[in-house]
């Protein structure tokens, strides 16, 4: 399988290039050429193998470049009970008769990201060893991403991650859950700024393509190709467990951002997955439920973006979305313009078209949910399984009830663990259970961190200091 550009401008690539490459250099995103397809009857195999098999049957297709074996030990290292709690990586637990959830949020850090950044962290450092290489990686983030990013490269090989986080304004749990990491390849600065700051000096670091050169800089980005390939193995396994028999449809709830998780559930079903719809969604940031109910696609302003309770979904645009509007536009050219459109007007007005009829004929169907929404849907769930569920599950179970089919299984998406919002619980009303061992004192750990002023100057010098450099 080869890699191309959704904006046409990048020759094709293998797996392993757009892994380390992350963004095409064109400004697309990579995507496959061809994606394989899977009978009923292929179906019927798949569903007899364990999380580890099926990952390897289907990412073998998707990384042809890995020799098979070394592709499977990968696998083999990255899934395992010790890492995610048990052998079935992500299971089904039915609630109801035909309603799931969907254990996303067993790996290290509580959250769906650890499915695919404990993949990427050993596949960037099987790919660096090979090609006798390092990356730099640097990211921002305020959420799940910052600590599962740090916790999917820890430890690695030719990798050195520097994390920028605003100081003081995340949650005590993931503040501590990050900062706690004392490996000597994880820098977490923590600038004085809130978070769109830390992501423009992000930005301007990879941006600045001799900074970039000299030091190899990368990026974990949700675009990453190699995120969404593991994302689609969970679809398969969840499908599995929740039918009687192989080509009965089921339907997916998806908590959604920037749209990485719902396209690995789109993608899994242009590859013969019987998925009947997927449910996109969203909290107050309604980027992408306005776009599939009006066909326009409008960006918002930081100061419209809201602080909620699912701040893993608060979102001005949708990074992966352009991967899902190539399919419904049919042509790179015409993609390009409508994205360089958007870069200057922030918006893109499918309204009348073809193409918006194509994109809402094309598996997905959303609503929006607020905050109080949320904490009721916790609270339902609650009483109906005795289940605690997260703000961000809670979006999904909100907005997939209103689209609940007599006869068609719907699997949540859950996406977070509750451990993470514990406010959110009690604000439920339901007395927070005591921490499990390995979470209780997390707060009181030792920390390490460097404070910053937002200047990047500053930081980029801290991380010029600090960089892995050819030798
Ligand atoms: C990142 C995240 C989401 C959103 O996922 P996308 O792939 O960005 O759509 C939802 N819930 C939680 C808990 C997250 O961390």
């Amino acid at each position: 399988m080869q890699y191309i550009s959704t904006r046409g401008g990048m020759a094709p690539a293998t797996f392993s290039d757009v892994l380390i490459e992350g963004l095409a250099p064109d400004g697309g995103l990579t995507i496959p050429d061809s994606l394989p397809h899977y009978s009923f009857s292929d179906l019927e195999k798949l569903s007899k193998l364990s999380y580890n098999d099926i990952a390897f049957e289907l990412l073998q297709r998707f990384a042809s470049d890995i020799p098979p074996a070394d592709l499977e030990g990968i696998i083999k290292k990255t899934y395992t009970k010790e890492v995610f709690g048990t052998e079935e990586i992500t299971p089904a637990a039915a609630i109801m008769d035909d309603l799931f959830i969907l254990e996303l949020s067993n790996g290290p850090t509580l959250a769906f990201k650890d499915v695919a950044l404990q993949l990427l962290g050993n596949l960037f450092e099987y790919a660096l060893e090979k090609r006798k290489d390092f990356l730099n990686i640097v990211g921002a983030s305020s959420g799940d991403t910052f600590t599962a990013a740090i916790y999917a490269t820890m430890g690695k090989k030719n990798v050195n991650i520097f994390m920028l986080t605003p100081f003081g304004r995340m949650s005590t749990f993931q503040t501590a859950q990050g900062y706690s990491i004392l490996s000597p390849n994880v820098f977490n600065i923590a600038v004085d700024g809130d978070f769109d700051l830390c992501q423009d000096i992000a930005k301007a670091i990879s941006e600045d393509a001799v900074f970039k050169k000299e030091y190899h800089i990368g990026a974990v980005n949700s675009y990453n190709w190699a995120r969404v390939a593991a994302q689609v193995v969970y679809y398969f396994k969840a499908y599995f467990a929740a039918v009687k028999k192989v080509g009965q449809k089921v339907d997916f709830a998806v908590p959604t951002g920037n749209f990485g998780d719902i396209l690995a559930g789109y993608i899994a079903r242009k590859m013969g997955l019987p998925i009947n719809k997927s449910v996109l969604a969203t909290n107050e940031n309604n980027v992408l439920d306005e776009f599939f109910k009006t066909g326009v696609y409008r960006k918002r302003e930081k100061s419209e973006v809201l602080q909620t309770n699912s701040q893993s979904m608060d979102i001005a645009v949708a990074s992966n979305f352009e991967r899902f509007l190539y399919d419904a536009i049919g042509n790179p050219q015409a993609l390009k313009s409508y994205m360089d459109n958007f870069k200057k007007t922030g918006l893109i007005d499918l309204r009348g078209t073809e193409i918006l009829k194509k994109a809402q004929n094309a598996g997905i169907v959303s609503g929006c949910s607020l905050h109080d929404q949320r904490i009721m849907a916790i609270r339902h769930i609650y009483n109906m399984s005795g289940r605690i569920i997260c703000p961000h599950t809670a979006a999904g179970v909100a907005v997939g009830m209103q689209y609940k089919e007599e006869g068609i299984p719907m699997i949540f998406l859950e996406t977070a663990r509750y451990l993470k919002f514990e406010d959110s619980v009690a604000e439920a009303g339901i007395k927070v259970p005591e921490r499990p061992e390995k979470w209780k004192g997390l707060e009181q750990r030792e920390q390490k961190y460097e404070r910053m002023p937002s200047d990047i100057g500053a930081i980029k010098s801290y991380i010029a200091q600090n960089a892995l450099r050819a030798a």
